[in-house]
């Protein structure tokens, strides 16, 4: 069993600075890089500090990578499916393998719940489907925007667009109704239009609904939710909101003794910078508990 000084799981912005900083610590580090992380998704990224003129996910990416082996990390394909703690700290168990760590940083992220829309991944990638509003919405000043949900997090996700254009339309798919949500977006002008998704036809410049009369759109923002990849510490017990996202202390700890997280998968902002941000204080605060 390979031991280090500590395993961050997942490789996207939070899991890579995080191996940044704790190389520069001068720390032995392993990270596990279980496939596209959420932060490859992105077209360019306009609100990512320090690049005025936007920056790929993939080259952000690219960047974090590079920058993190230059100081030592060790990046490892592989999911890790269990975690356990032996005698020397934790294990984690990855594709048929197992390294050891008495610190155990989870970046693991987040998975966007997305409709099934044939062409969506390509829509993405083209900025029609989009599921950040505070990530791009400055990009939708003015355009026929549309917002896809089932639930409250739709009307909040209309209500918080109509900061940039007064063409904002909820399509909401759910089978409960909005219930009061109903009125607050009456009265601040958004249309609710109630759709299936069979309705919605993605295009190469925005999407059509079907419908009498049929409409178009410019961008179409997912306001579905996502999924938690926080599991593997959800089963050690640590602690959780109803959606699953971690609670972590000041120092980015869970409520599980040597067991951090960062990013997306902790309770907060789902960004860049807040991911990059939580990962700094997680090293650190790794980094000095190592000292002693
Ligand atoms: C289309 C789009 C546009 C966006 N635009 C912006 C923007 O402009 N600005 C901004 O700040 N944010 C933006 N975001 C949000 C941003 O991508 C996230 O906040 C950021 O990626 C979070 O980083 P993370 O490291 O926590 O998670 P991720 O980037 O999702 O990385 C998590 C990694 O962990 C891996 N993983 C999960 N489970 C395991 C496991 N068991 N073992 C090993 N690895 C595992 C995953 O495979 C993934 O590689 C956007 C997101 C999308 C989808």
């Amino acid at each position: 069993l390979d031991s280090y000084d500590a395993i961050v799981v997942g490789a996207g912005p939070a899991g890579l600075t995080a191996a940044s900083y704790l190389g520069r610590f001068r720390r032995r580090v392993l990270v596990l890089d279980g496939g596209r992380p959420r932060a490859a998704w992105i077209p360019t990224s306009h609100n990512t500090p320090g690049f005025p003129d936007g920056v790929g996910g993939p080259e952000l990416l690219n960047r974090l990578r590079a920058q993190a082996e230059q100081y030592g990390a060790s990046i490892e394909a592989g999911r890790a499916g269990e975690l356990s703690r032996g005698p020397a700290g934790f294990e984690v168990a990855f594709d048929g393998m197992a390294a050891r760590a008495p610190f155990v940083l989870m970046a693991t992220g987040v998975i966007d719940i997305r409709p099934p829309l044939p062409g969506i991944e390509e829509a993405i990638l083209k900025s029609v489907v989009r599921v950040c509003p505070i990530c791009d919405a400055y990009e939708a000043i003015d355009k026929a925007i549309a917002v896809i949900g089932d639930g409250p997090l739709g009307v909040r996700e209309a209500l918080f667009l109509r900061t940039y254009s007064p063409r904002v339309t909820l399509l909401h798919t759910g089978k409960s109704g909005l219930g009061g949500g109903s009125d607050t977006l009456a009265r601040a002008g958004v249309e609710t239009l109630e759709v299936t998704v069979s309705d919605i036809t993605l295009g190469e410049a925005g999407l059509t609904v079907t419908g009498a009369p049929s409409r178009t759109f410019d961008h179409l923002y997912l306001a579905l939710g996502c999924e938690l990849e926080s599991r593997l510490a959800v089963a050690w017990g640590a602690r959780h909101d109803d959606a699953g996202k971690l609670v972590v202390d000041a120092h980015q700890q869970t409520s599980i003794d040597g067991l951090y997280a960062a990013g997306d998968v902790v309770l907060g902002l789902n960004q860049i910078a807040v991911a990059a941000a939580e990962a700094a204080i997680a090293a650190t605060a790794i980094h000095n508990r190592l000292r002693g």
